[in-house]
């Protein structure tokens, strides 16, 4: 990998006279003392349109800031037109298009996909070839690029991920609050010494929308019935603003603002892979595991706090109930003998009402009763 005084001397080398913005040529000088990435980037590849306004952001963020940023683009476009129309979309430099120099320049520097980002005046190569990534994932955040840089953002994000200050997790200095459907700001710190359910979802997505609806059994149940201190927070993986409100419309519980960065900044913390996920974290702030969804659609509004300690209350609960029971009976009611089951959901045949884990149930036909329900005295 070239280092910080290479860079212009590689390009010098590869014939570079001058870089040039959109609308000039621009001398060598303009770059000096810079912190410099190049940008490998062609305007037909898809990623690379999808990533450029991240790094328009950026730059201008960083700009802003006063931090001597530039970045030059090496195109892969097709043709000379098709490079000046992509070059018009960045506000920073370029090499001048010359394909056969692209792909040394590719060789040189180990670019295997675009689009690439490097920053050759990075402190140790490893951060190097993951610039992109890590603009992805952290925005603004991730300048200077330094290996440095990724380790105190890692170490951030453990931090909130170990949990403890719930303003950290949910909060920032531009914004101190949730949002409910009908618009209203809730303070995130008047979240404190509640039981959290970091919901994790999508309306696009069927498990995600029935889901939503055994959350919400369980949620109304917990803090509408009983008034117990237990909130769920939305952070939507919608695809855009108007989805994310129809979705939050069906809601009683509250939500990251759609446009806030913070709804990236959690999937990346709690390395959420799929969804639906609800993440459970205890008053004190700490997560109290990433299994909610597996927790509330097996036992709903019963295994608040949702802590182990409740969770195995409630399995040797009914791990006793069931060895009380016989493990066959023969209902006057039905034809077949019944055989003891456990079911998520079922409904009695007898009374109609809906049942929960243990059930006498037929193998032949789709028979249920509630061991309540059973006529026949063992
Ligand atoms: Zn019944
Ligand atoms: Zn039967």
């Amino acid at each position: 990998m070239a280092g910080k005084n290479d860079l212009k001397m590689i390009l010098a080398s590869e014939g570079v006279k001058y870089l040039e913005s959109a609308s000039e040529k621009v001398p060598w000088s303009a770059i000096d003392g810079k912190t410099i990435c190049l940008f490998f980037s062609a305007s037909w590849c898809k990623p690379c349109r999808a990533f450029t306004p991240d790094l328009v952001t950026l730059y201008n963020f960083v700009k802003d800031k006063g931090e001597n940023l530039e970045v030059i683009l090496v195109s892969n476009d097709r043709d000379e037109t098709s490079y000046r129309e992509h070059l018009k979309t960045m506000p920073w430099l370029a090499i001048p298009f010359n394909l056969n120099r692209y792909k040394r320049l590719v060789r040189l520097f180990n670019i295997d996909h675009i689009p690439a980002l490097i920053s050759p005046s990075s402190e140790g190569n490893s951060v190097d070839n993951d610039v992109v990534g890590m603009v992805e994932d952290y925005g603004a955040d991730a300048f200077p690029f330094t290996t440095k840089r990724i380790r105190e953002l890692k170490a951030m994000d453990e931090r909130k991920q170990r949990g403890g200050v719930i303003e950290d997790l949910l909060a920032h200095s531009g914004r101190d609050y949730v949002i409910s459907k009908d618009g209203r700001k809730i303070l995130v710190s008047d979240l404190k010494g509640k039981t959290i359910g970091l919901y994790f979802g999508a309306h696009w997505c069927p498990p995600a929308r029935n889901f939503t609806r055994q959350l919400n059994e369980a949620y109304t149940e917990l803090v509408t019935i009983l008034n117990q201190p237990f909130e769920v927070i939305f952070v939507s993986t919608d695809r855009d603003q108007e989805e994310f409100i129809s979705n939050l419309s069906n809601m009683p519980w509250k939500a990251i603002p759609y446009e806030d960065k913070t709804r990236k900044d959690l999937k990346r913390i709690f390395n959420i892979k799929g969804i639906p996920t609800l993440i459970l974290i205890g008053p004190d702030g700490k997560i109290i595991g990433s299994n909610g969804r597996a927790i509330i659609s097996m036992y709903g509004a019963m295994a608040f706090p949702f802590t182990e300690t409740r969770i195995a209350e409630i399995e040797d609960a009914l791990r006793e109930e069931g060895e009380r029971l016989p493990s066959k009976v023969q209902d006057p009611k039905h034809i077949h003998e019944l055989k003891l089951d456990m079911a998520k959901g079922y409904i009695c045949d007898a009374c109609r009402k809906q049942g929960r884990f243990w059930t006498f149930s037929c193998t032949v036909c789709d028979y249920d009763l509630h061991p309540t329900c059973v006529e026949e005295t063992f």
